[in-house]
């Protein structure tokens, strides 16, 4: 490996051998530092000494005291021997929403799914530590980030298999193969009993599928070889939002780090039930294995781990503060009514790309329009007439059919014209652009009002009512002009 971190001197082969000469003082001066040692450490080797389960909770007790305004700490769960959970939920809880109203972003990072992997334990605590310590220190680009979004942060996962460095939970199970999607269907090392059977994936999905299901992000923290992994790990193919994948690949590898960034089958082995595969599958967030090279055997590292880890830090931030970016953002330039049909200009601003796209209309006596009628269709195979509705789908609306719904790219446009007969639309109702956040199929759909400014209603002989508003206006106008000292309209 020849990563130079940002900050460190040291390559990763000399870094290697001065935390091997470290280890060796370490163990020539306490005879069983993991066995008792670690409950024990003090503070001031924190920058060298990897957390045990006793150090962590002390650390993360002392931020939940000392900075109650962003740090929420909370137990989530606990392991199969009874240690508690530790989430770390870090923002501006002053204030529920961002300055503008809208709903916060929230990122969702876990650490330590297999408990000898300490330097991946060790990334997810220092996000932590970064934004708490920048927001106590008053740098501004953080207190930014925490205005405008939520860190939930769990830290140490195994805490039974990292005191015991080991990367099994207590049950010798893989924590990173029992997650509930396609369990125990590669070769693979000891799933469980079956998926969620332990404990700790349990409470890890719980708390996904309960607080964070909106997440837009969603990391997991491991050792091994240098590497970023999305996914899938279960197939070799490009996941179905690898456009949004290949610019953050493309984007890291120009700005911030040389990183290997790729498909977890083909950059690593194929591997099933991993957090990674259901938080992309299931979940539908844009996931990440952010894997730092290996240092298992060791029990603390001679170059301070903030800058062991600078690097890796660096696209930490990144990944977090353009959250914004990874999901499909539609925003529409115009909407024309004209004879029953919607003609529609939408750009997405997101990097990512959404194939289920439409509007929906809500008129003014609170009745929801979508597109499509009823018509009536010859089915030649039963030998009769029926009424179908014209974008009706097994399930509900298919989107596919042209003037039913429409897709867009990453960072392009779509021009498209909706089929809307027979809706009552004046300018007293309000639209909604109603859309799946990426391409996956799991993916969350929003519900997002147009900007009325760019509505316009076009006159042509198409039985559309003017709307009462307008009537009105026209009524005062017309009122105005023959009693213009007449006040009573303000
Ligand atoms: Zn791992």
């Amino acid at each position: 490996m020849t990563t130079i971190v940002g900050g460190g001197p040291l390559s990763g082969a000399m870094r290697r051998w001065a935390a091997i000469i470290l280890a060796s003082l370490i163990l020539s001066v306490s005879a069983a530092p993991v066995a008792t040692a670690q409950i024990g450490q003090p503070d001031i080797i924190q920058e060298h000494w990897y957390h045990s389960y006793a150090t962590l909770t002390l650390d993360v007790n002392a931020w939940a005291d000392e900075y109650p305004e962003i740090v929420n700490l909370l137990v989530v769960g606990q392991t199969e021997l009874g240690r508690n959970l530790w989430m770390l939920q870090i923002s501006d809880w002053s204030e529920e929403t961002k300055p503008d109203g809208t709903a916060k972003e929230v990122v969702y990072i876990d650490g330590g799914h297999h408990g000898n992997e300490h330097l991946g334990t060790e990334l997810a605590f220092l996000v932590a530590e970064y934004y708490i310590e920048g927001w106590a220190d008053g740098e501004q680009e953080i207190i930014d980030v925490l205005a405008t979004t939520e860190l939930h942060i769990l830290i140490m996962l195994n805490a039974d298999g990292n005191d015991l460095d080991t990367r099994w939970n207590v049950n010798q199970v893989d924590l990173n193969r029992n997650y509930d999607h396609y369990w125990n269907t590669c070769p693979t090392t000891q799933p469980g009993s079956a998926a969620f059977s332990e404990s700790e994936t349990l409470a890890n999905s719980i708390y996904m599928n309960e607080t964070v299901p909106h997440a837009d992000l969603y990391i997991t923290m491991h050792t091994g070889v240098w590497i970023m992994l999305y996914p899938w790990g279960k197939w070799p193919e490009q996941p179905s939002d690898w456009e949004m994948f290949h610019f953050i690949r493309d984007d890291v590898h120009t700005n911030i780090s040389d990183i290997p960034i790729q498909n977890a089958n083909q950059g690593l082995y194929p591997n099933c039930g991993t957090s990674r595969d259901y938080g992309y599958g299931v979940m539908g967030y844009p996931t990440f294995t952010f894997e730092t090279d290996d240092e298992q055997w060791l029990l603390g590292t001679v170059e301070a781990l903030s800058e062991r880890l600078g690097e890796e830090l660096g696209v930490m931030n990144y990944l977090i503060e353009n959250i914004w970016y990874w999901r499909a953002r539609l925003v529409v330039d115009s909407l024309e009514v004209e004879d029953g049909k919607v003609h529609l200009s939408v750009s997405n601003l997101g990097r990512a790309s959404t194939s289920n796209a439409t509007l929906a209309y809500l008129d003014e006596d609170g009745g929801w329009w979508v597109p499509g009628g009823i018509e009536e269709v010859y089915l030649a195979h039963l030998g009769l007439w029926d009424e179908v509705h014209t974008c009706g789908g097994e399930w509900g609306l298919n989107l596919s059919i042209p003037g039913c719904g429409f897709g867009v790219n990453a960072t392009n446009s779509t021009v498209t014209t909706l089929d809307f007969r027979g809706a009552p639309i004046s300018s007293e109702g309000q639209f909604y652009l109603v859309y799946q956040k990426r391409v996956i199929d799991s993916s969350m759909w929003v519900n997002e009002s147009v900007n009325q400014s760019v509505v316009e209603m076009k006159a042509g002989g198409s039985g559309l009512l003017p709307a009462p508003s307008m009537l009105l206006v026209f009524v005062a106008f017309a009122l105005a002009a023959i009693n213009s000292r007449n006040r009573k309209f303000e």
